[in-house]
């Protein structure tokens, strides 16, 4: 590995109060900046739904409480939309995307049509079945001019035919890991709520913030296979991964929002220092 200073971030979702496994996160990202890096904290609230200011407002002073400091300003995704929409027609203009009009239901119907048995990704989502792929132009021309609500897929076979080589991504340890992007199938990249998505955000933003170290939890290693080839589409640099346990109540159970009782702020009320909180998010792996 080189000894370059590192740059990495932490980039929580507000979709919820911050508790210990965001913590562990956090640090994991800071610690693996070195006292010579850069630790970045980007706001990743493009589902405009789910994301609440009340949660970004919480979790800016509860990583502060916690002794965390990052440079420069908090990146909000949700501002940065424009640029998600050059990325797209970048796209878009080499034939690498295509609108797909179906639904969250009539994907999963399509997906029982077309295989034997539900093909799911390595994240548990559907693949999709290619439909859309497949439409008449003149048909898809007359949706889009109705302005049918849509989304936009990338096309993953053809995107990996223009690769002159086998897609890796690198690990701390210097390890590389090949890539399956098409595991996950034809990727949606803008939404139907949101003219964005969480795989092209946070790849754009990892470039753009010169993010040369990605830290993250277990659960996203397999979809750095799709970041990977987005970065090799855009021409944008490779960071090198690593990859975090995720942290485990009592009872063996992945922490998540949902167990309120750990968010910091109840840790906080009950009588928690930051130095316990800091103990209690030590990641043990
Ligand atoms: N925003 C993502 C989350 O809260 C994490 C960002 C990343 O992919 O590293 O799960």
């Amino acid at each position: 590995m080189t000894d370059t200073p590192l740059t990495t971030r932490f980039a929580p979702s507000p979709t919820g109060p911050l508790h210990l496994g965001h913590v562990a996160a956090a640090f994991f990202a800071r610690d693996h900046a070195g006292p010579h890096g850069r630790f970045l904290l980007r706001i990743e609230d493009i589902d405009t739904t789910r994301c609440r200011e009340k949660f970004i407002a919480e979790t800016l002073e509860d990583l502060a409480w916690v002794g965390l400091a990052w440079k420069g300003d908090v990146l909000r995704q949700s501002r940065r939309m424009p640029l998600y929409q050059e990325t797209l027609t970048h796209l878009s203009e080499r034939g690498l995307l295509y609108p797909c009009f179906c639904t969250r239901s009539e994907v999963r119907r399509e997906a029982a049509e077309a295989f034997s048995a539900p093909h799911h990704a390595p994240d548990g989502s559907l693949i999709y079945p290619g439909t859309c792929q497949h439409m008449a132009p003149a048909e898809r021309q007359r949706r889009l001019a109705e302005g049918q609500p849509h989304t936009l897929r990338l096309d993953v076979a053809k995107a990996l035919a223009t690769l002159r080589a086998p897609l890796m991504w690198r690990e701390l340890d210097g390890s590389r890991v090949l890539c399956h992007p098409e595991a996950f199938g034809d990727v949606v990249l803008a939404r139907r709520d949101t003219p964005a998505s969480y795989h092209l955000c946070v790849t754009h933003d990892d470039a753009a913030q010169g993010v040369t170290l990605v830290t993250r939890g277990e659960d996203l290693r397999d979809v750095t296979s799709i970041h990977r080839l987005l970065q090799e589409l855009m021409g944008w640099p490779e960071p090198v991964y690593a990859f975090h346990p995720l942290l485990c109540d009592a009872s063996g159970k992945r922490l998540a929002k949902r167990d309120g009782a750990l968010s910091i702020r109840a840790l906080r009320e009950a009588g928690a220092t930051p130095h316990s909180v800091r103990q209690a998010a030590r990641l043990s792996a």
